[in-house]
């Protein structure tokens, strides 16, 4: 069986697919690059509203 190569999504290093349990990244720290990016993007959009709040909030304690 040919041995098939993919590109890891986060640093393109041509990675074999075949038990690999970190496909298709080529590594667990490339796996966790990705994941950690997912859960960041994320974390960022449930934050908004927050955001919004935050800023009205800081904005009031800089006037008075
Ligand atoms: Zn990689």
């Amino acid at each position: 069986m040919a041995m098939i190569l993919r590109p890891c999504p986060t640093c393109r290093t041509p990675t074999s697919w075949e038990g690999n349990a970190f496909k298709p990244f080529c590594s667990e720290r490339c796996q966790t690059r990705d994941l950690g990016a997912w859960s960041s993007e994320r974390y960022r959009i449930a934050e908004k509203p927050q955001e919004e709040d935050g800023e009205g909030w800081s904005s009031e304690v800089e006037g008075s």
